[in-house]
């Protein structure tokens, strides 16, 4: 047992054979074990209440557990041996192996989370990949240290998991910053036809447009916010603060948040709809382009009506945006940008002597955050909100936006 890496780990998880409905989980650590309900989890630390059914919520770093075990009644806790450090010549990586029950294998992860909707979020090393899965499937998730040769090739999932290749993004991740919770380091979101896919629409295609267009549309609102910096509080300052690099030379880089697209829905922290048919969202009259729930996650895309989305951040020489594209495609920048000034929480401007992004139609003077949505979005962000969740597609406070007055429809070929 002195050499004991993996193979110890599994024999020993073999041991905590339990179902996991009617949930107790079970915190060990050095210092004994105990009941607990988990709330959440992340690499860091894990979220508790107290006893099988207590209330006080309290946190522990994973620094001081050594497995978590999902069990089936409270009372029936097996107890677990410690083990040893292996000894690795190649060196030793902290690990969490999980149990998935079921599996021949448990899982090797370089991270978990669980969030508060019972998901379990797992970082794997082969393939590299992050899958996602009920909380329900997990038997145990226990810390371990384990030899680098000795991580398995490969894993299995159960059925019930979804998994995908991890991306990489600069200074990326899903903490809010401020107290508008909308606003996060990084955005990840999900396509969400809605209706038939006509034949011969490529939705990867599209996706990457989607994403480019999302990227631009945060990356101009925040850097509009930047534009403005001495007008603003500590908190906001601190925010762009942090995002910004410095050479020595006095160089600044600011670095928008990230914008990623994902295939597993558990992660996204925005959905996209794409309303090839959506006569709900979506109605003949008024013609609209997009739509997005107000302190949400979610727009819509009316595919339907328009046959041609496509991204371009390009300014022109009266330094504007375009909204028709030379290929007569309609311009999806200041579409996300406008739908994500909804889902930041902005209403509609619609005053009468200056045009702006958020107006309820476009105008080609204002395809860009003014200073006036610069303004009203730099005060949003200090709100308190959390919003709607990635997916909420009842658009009871919601408004769509319409192209251009001047605008006139390609005809069909
Ligand atoms: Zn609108």
């Amino acid at each position: 047992m002195r050499d004991s890496c993996l193979a110890t780990a599994l024999s020993l998880l073999a041991f905590v054979v339990t179902a996991s409905i009617g949930r107790a989980d079970v915190l060990r650590g050095s210092s004994g074990a105990a009941y607990v309900s988990i709330l959440a989890m992340d690499r860091i630390a894990i979220r508790y209440f107290e006893g099988c059914s207590g209330a006080e919520e309290r946190s522990i770093p994973w620094s001081e557990v050594e497995s978590v075990t999902f069990e089936p009644s409270c009372g029936s806790a097996i107890a677990e041996a410690t083990l040893a450090a292996p000894d690795c010549p190649d060196g030793s990586l902290d690990v969490f192996v999980v149990d998935l029950g079921g599996q021949a294998t448990p899982v090797v992860a370089e991270s978990v989370a669980i969030t508060a909707d019972r998901t379990v979020h797992l970082d794997t090393f082969h393939p590299w990949e992050q899958a996602h899965g009920p909380v329900s499937t997990v038997r145990s998730i226990a810390r371990r240290k384990i030899c680098r040769n000795r991580i398995p090739e490969s894993y299995e999932l159960p059925s019930s998991f979804c998994h995908e290749g991890r991306q990489v993004a600069v200074a990326f991740d899903y903490r809010a910053p401020l107290s508008n919770k909308i606003l996060t380091n990084g955005f990840s979101f999900i396509l969400q036809p809605v209706g038939p896919i006509p034949d011969g629409f490529d939705v990867d295609a599209f996706g990457a447009e989607v994403r480019n267009a999302f990227q631009s549309g945060i990356s101009l609102w925040m850097s509009s916010v930047k534009d403005m910096e001495a007008r603003l509080s500590p908190d906001l300052r601190k925010f762009l603060d942090g995002r910004t690099s410095r050479s020595p030379n006095g160089y600044q880089l600011f670095i928008p948040p990230q914008v990623i697209r994902l295939a597993c829905p558990q992660s996204a922290t925005f959905v996209v709809e794409l309303g090839f048919d959506d006569l709900e969202l979506f109605p003949k009259f008024p013609l609209v382009l997009a739509r997005a729930k107000i302190e949400g996650r979610t727009i819509a895309l009316n595919m339907r009506a328009f046959k041609c989305f496509r991204s371009q951040l390009k300014f022109g020489p009266d330094k504007r945006l375009s909204f028709e594209l030379d290929d007569g495609c309609i311009n999806l920048v200041p579409i996300m940008a406008h739908e994500l000034g909804h889902a930041f929480g902005l209403n509609h401007v619609d005053n009468e002597t200056t045009h702006a992004l958020m107006d309820s139609q476009f105008s080609r003077d204002a395809l860009v955050p003014t200073e006036r949505d610069t303004l009203a979005l730099a005060t949003i962000l200090e709100e308190s909100i959390v919003g709607a969740a990635p997916g909420v597609l009842k658009f009871v406070s919601s408004s769509g936006v319409r192209p251009p007055a001047d605008w006139k429809d390609s005809p069909p070929n």
